[in-house]
């Protein structure tokens, strides 16, 4: 797995993050599922996003672009681009057409284009340039939704959200974390099971073992350091 970039430090939030409503399991499933994060963490204690961003402007942005496309590509298109444009004020600078020439290799490349110069403006003229870490202000940006703010917040540290994207979700069913048919109940499930010492890190560890592990179609559980700890396990042997 590739050094991820760190992240700046994070400014305090306003408000204190809303506390997940913890679910009542029996002390064996409690166990197991430490156990499991235990694991992860022993794999990789500071888990982060794959994301090249070196600012919370870069960051953000870099995940408002990565929407339905692939994290390589991404950073392979904000090496362009932030070589140029790593503040609202550039950003704004470059303008659309300047920037949709940077970004064409990505998926909707044109609305995402919109979007990043209007986020910019947005910031310039409501926060003074720099990117507000409160979910209701970031979810207020074009571009960032729910799951976008819910990825920097967590990257950023300041409080914790798990992001439930395809992988998220496979592997949540996979070790029976969580049974919810949509990305929304699967977070509360998640955010409801996972023992608090883990839960600001736990979004990346379920990314990364559903993209490098828990892959769709052959899960590697040969060499799934939670492989005795895992549920599903026999379906693939
Ligand atoms: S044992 Fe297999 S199915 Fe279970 S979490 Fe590991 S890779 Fe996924």
């Amino acid at each position: 797995m590739a050094a991820p970039p760190r992240s700046p430090a994070a400014k305090p939030r306003k408000t204190p993050a809303k506390a997940p409503v913890r679910r009542r399991l029996p002390p064996a499933e409690q166990a197991r599922i430490a156990t499991l994060f235990e694991r992860f963490e022993a794999a990789e204690s500071d888990p982060r996003t794959e994301l090249n961003y070196d600012s919370p402007y870069t960051l953000v942005t870099a995940v408002a672009l990565s929407a339905q496309a692939t994290d390589v590509s991404v950073n392979k298109a904000t090496a362009r681009l932030f070589a140029v444009a790593d503040t609202p004020e550039k950003m704004l600078a470059l303008g659309e057409e300047g920037l949709i020439p940077l970004i064409a290799s990505i998926g909707l490349f044109r609305t995402k284009a919109r979007n990043v110069i209007a986020a910019a403006r947005i910031l310039i003229e409501q926060h003074g340039g720099e990117v507000p870490l409160e979910r209701a202000a970031l979810q207020a940006l074009p571009g960032v939704g729910r799951k976008t703010a819910s990825v920097v917040l967590n990257e950023l540290r300041v409080e914790p959200a798990i992001a439930v994207d395809t992988h998220v979700f496979r592997v949540a069913h996979r070790l029976k974390l969580a049974f919810g048919k949509t990305p929304d109940q699967v977070e509360a499930e998640l955010m409801a099971v996972i023992p608090q010492p883990y839960l600001v890190r736990a979004h990346h560890w379920l990314i990364l073992h559903g993209r490098y592990v828990c892959v769709a179609r052959r899960p590697k559980c040969e060499e799934c350091p939670v492989a005795d700890l895992c549920p599903s396990r026999a379906l693939f042997s």
